[in-house]
């Protein structure tokens, strides 16, 4: 019987995500929506781990059933980590996401092409209303661009080229990038979990 997990996240573009990737798993999927009082979880953690399995774990006592939080962000290696577990709020709060990478092209202006490296990190928490929890994590190797490519996606993939690649994630069909994502590569280590 497929288990029953909902997910503890109102971004629209990474549930998006989540149900394409998950959709041949043993899996139903649940969101936010059929739990509307669900009460909002402040992500103040200093790691993604942290705030992941702080929103798992309050979805999953309020749902009573297993719940599934992603967060996940961007780190530049010459910018020590940055934007790193602030990625969403990077250019402020509120700012969307085409603020956030301007602001990090402009602090990477003067980089040069061998500076530009650094990954997408996703870390998966799996709540049980039990108050146990599995975490699944991934990565994606790249380089950061001088300047966005491609609308497809959501949040820093136009200016993301994952190792190897010559187009941005955002110049990718979904299903390039959910083979290349931390987010595929989290959500393939939650599948190994539960067959
Ligand atoms: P969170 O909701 O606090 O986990 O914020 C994650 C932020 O990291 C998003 O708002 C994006 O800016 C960025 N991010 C995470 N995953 C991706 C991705 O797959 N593509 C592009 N940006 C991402």
């Amino acid at each position: 019987m497929d288990m029953e997990i909902v997910l503890a996240t109102r971004n629209k573009k990474k549930i998006d995500e989540i149900k394409r990737i998950v959709k041949d798993m043993p899996v139903t999927i649940y969101t936010l929506d059929d739990f509307p009082g669900c009460p909002e979880v402040v992500e103040d953690g200093k790691t993604l781990e942290e705030n992941a399995v702080k929103k798992a774990r309050a979805v999953s006592k309020y749902a009573k059933m297993p719940a599934l939080a992603d967060d996940s962000g961007l780190e530049v290696y010459a910018l020590a980590g940055a934007p790193g577990v602030f990625s969403a709020r990077y250019a402020g709060e509120g700012a969307d996401d085409r603020k956030n990478y301007e602001k990090l092209l402009r602090e990477m202006s003067s980089l040069p092409d061998d500076k530009r490296g650094g990954r997408f990190v996703c870390v998966m928490a799996l709540a049980f209303p039990d108050s146990g929890v599995e975490i699944f994590s991934g990565y994606a190797e790249g380089l950061i661009g001088k300047e966005p490519k491609g609308t497809n996606g959501f949040g820093y993939d136009p200016v993301f080229y994952p190792k190897g690649h010559e187009r941005t994630f955002a110049e990718m069909l979904e299903k390039e990038k959910d083979l290349l994502s931390h987010r595929g590569m989290a959500l393939g280590r939650l599948y190994a979990f539960l067959v």
